[in-house]
């Protein structure tokens, strides 16, 4: 048996070797000498392969898919990911099911993908309602779970076997559980897509994304097309990513409980509106997460009573940066309508929890909505 930690910190190495590095360093090269026939050559131009990006695909396909082999392909941002299963795998006359609610991106992602002659129809998150549009003709559902910023859980297994019986490819986007969070793979899925950005890199440093299949022909479709597009990673960025993974696990333990302890703080508050976080037991979609979720991740989100109000309270933290994204070692907040993007209400807001002390974290957020309770 092995465990998270054993597995994250072993994660994508080489075999030990006398007088190697435990890690090896990032290989930055363009071309790599290649004598004979480039069809056997693993490595030959540095748009097709190269072995830094090999490893943390070994490390990523590892977590995901402990045991059972997996192919992974790392990609210069979530976005780039997304866009090679949507585009790389979906053909003119498909019909593709996307959250209603997912990252906020998805909607100009549904524009050009309309625009190239595939149809897209849209369901929320919760309450598993992209059952309802489902059918034969449907090629591909792609379920975000948790859904970032708004935190409602699908029911992977629920969502997949429906998908396979009309036909479809299951994909979902485990930006936000990260694989020691949760492996859509067991769960049915075809795919697991995530934004490395995020958690899984953790240091707020990189952008990444990867894909992870263990149907080798998916993953040939998606390599072949990042070779074409040319969407690749750098090789510093995935070492840098590829280190990062070492900590994942300590990471992500520490900001469950830090933010389960944020969650349960703002539960007590009077002027905080809908707190959600699928680890509170009170959660309406912790039951469903509970199930599937082995972790349950860094964000929190609750809603303050107006734009002003959330200004206030996020000017006055000081543990937390007024930054987007999320899942870095550093806890940060926004107000996420600033962007216009996500169907949430003005005073809405998106809390990432670091790895901070809990203490600290706790009383940082307390003394902050205490300042916001007095307008200036
Ligand atoms: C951030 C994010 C993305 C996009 O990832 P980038 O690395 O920013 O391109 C996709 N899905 C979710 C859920 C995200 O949070």
């Amino acid at each position: 048996m092995t465990g998270d930690g054993t597995r994250a910190v072993r994660a994508g190495l080489p075999e030990a070797a006398a007088y190697q590095p435990p890690v090896p360093g990032p290989v930055l090269a363009a071309h790599f000498h290649l004598p004979g026939d480039p069809a056997e050559a693993p490595y030959g131009y540095g748009r097709e392969n190269n072995p830094t990006w090999a490893a943390l695909e070994a490390a990523v396909a590892g977590l995901e898919s402990p045991g059972t082999p997996a192919h992974a392909a790392v990609f210069p941002s979530g976005m780039a990911a997304t866009s090679a299963v949507l585009f790389g795998l979906l053909r003119p006359g498909d019909t593709a099911v996307l959250p209603a609610d997912g990252y906020q991106l998805l909607p100009r992602l549904r524009e050009r993908l309309e625009t190239f002659g595939i149809t897209v129809r849209t369901a929320p998150t919760a309450g598993d309602a992209q059952l309802a549009a489902l059918d034969d003709g449907v090629r591909l559902l792609w379920i975000e779970s948790p859904s970032n910023p708004g935190l409602d859980v699908a029911d992977i297994r629920r969502l997949a076997a429906a998908a396979h019986a009309h036909g479809a490819l299951v994909a979902v986007d485990n930006t936000l559980a990260t694989p020691l969070g949760q492996r859509p793979l067991d769960l049915g899925a075809d795919l697991s897509v995530a934004s490395g950005t995020k958690a899984l890199n953790g240091h707020g440093d990189v952008l990444l994304g990867y894909t992870v299949t263990r149907d080798p022909a998916l993953a040939d479709a998606l390599r072949a097309w990042r070779t074409t597009t040319g969407a690749i990673v750098g090789p510093m960025e995935a070492w840098l990513a590829h280190r990062g993974i070492a900590t994942l696990h300590l990471r992500v333990e520490r900001q469950q409980i830090n933010a389960l302890a944020v969650a349960t703080a703002l539960r007590e508050r009077q002027e905080v509106a809908d707190p959600r976080y699928p680890g509170l037991p009170e959660d309406p979609a912790h039951a469903v997460a509970a199930r599937q979720m082995r972790r349950f991740g860094c964000v929190v989100s609750f809603t303050l009573p107006d734009r002003e109000h959330a200004e206030r309270f996020l000017a006055a933290l000081r543990l937390v940066d007024d930054a987007t994204s999320f899942g870095g070692v550093r806890s940060t907040a926004e107000r996420r309508g600033r962007w216009g993007g996500d169907p949430v209400p003005e005073g809405f807001v998106r809390l990432s929890v670091g790895v901070e002390d809990t203490a600290d974290l706790v009383a940082d957020v307390r003394q902050a909505l205490d300042a916001a309770n007095t307008p200036a």
